[in-house]
């Protein structure tokens, strides 16, 4: 892992720093300065890199398109051979087809049958799409074509050589996660590896004496494990290399073993619970022993109490996020907090979250001074974007989470919201 800036410096930089009352927007910049990427690179073939990090600039080694090729199925012919106000008659000197080349050099009053993508024929600049023109005998060379004025431009329907991608230049730049028309474009360059970061490590763990794991019998007072389901979810999809380390009692030596193999192995930790008021402390001491860990209670609803820093043991280094508890806080620190640090960590670039406008259904309660994030459904109705909130906003009640399509977010200096008000959403999904 590389070395980075301890925690201490990035904030008291800031003047107005709180462990105790810490804005979201605070939070997400301390911890942005914090993490830095992992500088290690694989080389993948092209397919296997799908969802990955590029690692490097990919430069083009070739235009693309390669030659100035038809953007129809019709007829190339010289520009200069169309008239303004009369209909002109060509003759079809020969048919191209795509992968074709055609030998000759055209001719005043000749044209050229040609396939979509097929190269353009010497002296050609023009196409004319085959349903605008008047065919004679075919397309047979001999024939003509006859074309009426205006229906075409000198220009037309032409693709130009490097419209797409030029030689020399950069085709993809470096910390953009793949998808599936990065691996088209890739293999429109012929470039059959490409370099990308290599996959995050991530230890997670719940802790908690009440917790027990599926298969187990759920004891008087006790409750299943979910949160450690919620986030190997929300990590797989990140792409990260994951290491589940199940359920850990609320035991100083326990938590602290666990934080010791998690940090070994892993480039990130993340767990759930114990970082509330009251279970704290020991943790807070413990974590201290192993490196720079702060305790923030952050201005937002739900997942208000986080711990974040760096932990250290036998040399190897992790960084930190101990999330709240509370199943819908855990998904939320996650999302608000995490997401933005381990896209970070695995490269990308900048991974904005595209917020959209709704009219919200009903009233909702909310006092300035904190960020709030309610879980709503998004629906368009007659053209207009609406969002209802997904009935009980409880920090414990998953289901919130689960019928949900988006979240509401009511920004920190925001009040109360009336019915049919604009409020702020971000949708959960986009085409996978
Ligand atoms: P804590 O932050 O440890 O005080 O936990 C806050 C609340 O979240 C308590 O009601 C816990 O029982 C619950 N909780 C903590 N961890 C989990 C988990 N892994 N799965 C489900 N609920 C949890
Ligand atoms: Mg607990």
């Amino acid at each position: 892992m590389t070395p980075t800036a301890d925690l201490s410096r990035i904030t008291s930089c800031l003047s107005d720093y709180d462990p105790n009352a810490l804005s979201v927007a605070q939070a997400q910049r301390i911890i942005r300065e914090f993490v830095t990427p992992v500088a290690a690179v694989e080389k993948l073939a092209l397919r296997s890199a799908l969802d990955r990090v590029l690692a490097a600039d990919l430069m083009s080694p070739i235009d693309v398109p390669p030659h100035d090729n038809s953007a129809m199925d019709g007829y190339a012919l010289r520009g200069a051979d169309l008239q303004p106000d009369q209909a002109v008659t060509l003759r079809v000197a020969a048919t191209v087809l795509a992968g074709d080349g055609f030998a000759g050099t055209l001719q005043a009053g000749e044209c050229v049958r040609i396939m979509t993508g097929a190269p353009m024929p010497a002296g050609c600049d023009t196409v004319v799409p085959q349903e605008l023109v008047q065919a004679d005998h075919g397309a047979a060379a001999g024939a003509t074509v006859t074309i009426a004025p205006g229906v075409v431009k000198p220009g037309d329907h032409r693709r130009r050589r490097g419209e797409d991608l030029q030689a020399g230049k950069p085709a993809l730049r470096r910390g953009k996660i793949l998808r599936p028309a990065d691996l088209g474009l890739i293999a429109s360059l012929g470039i059959a590896e490409v370099p990308v970061v290599r996959r995050l490590r991530v230890a997670f763990f719940s802790t908690g004496d009440e917790l027990r794991s599926i298969g187990e019998p759920l004891d008087p007072g006790c409750i299943y494990d979910s949160n450690r389901y919620t986030l190997y979810g929300m990590l797989k999809r990140l792409g990260c290399d994951l290491i589940d380390m199940g359920v850990v009692k609320d035991r100083p030596e326990a938590i602290e073993a666990a934080f010791r193999s998690a940090c070994e192995n892993a480039d990130a930790v993340i767990t759930s619970g114990g970082v509330s008021v009251g279970e704290a402390d020991y943790t807070r001491q413990m974590l201290a022993r192993l490196g720079e860990v702060a305790f923030w209670k952050i201005a937002i609803r739900p997942g208000r109490p986080m711990a974040f820093g760096r932990i250290a043991s036998n040399g190897k280094s992790a960084v930190l996020f101990g999330l709240p508890g509370n199943p819908v806080a855990v998904m939320v620190a996650f999302y608000f907090f995490a997401r933005d640090a381990l896209l970070r960590m695995m490269g990308v670039e900048s991974a904005p979250l595209p917020l959209m406008r709704a009219i919200s259904a009903s009233s909702v309660r909310k006092k300035p001074g904190r960020t709030e994030y309610q879980r709503g459904i998004l629906a368009a109705e007659n053209g207009q974007l609406t969002v209802r909130l997904t009935g009980s906003q409880g920090s414990g009640i998953l289901r919130s989470m689960s019928e949900a399509n988006c979240m509401v977010v009511l920004h920190h200096d925001q009040g109360a919201v009336n019915a049919g008000d604009a409020v702020d959403v971000l949708p959960f999904e986009g085409l996978l």
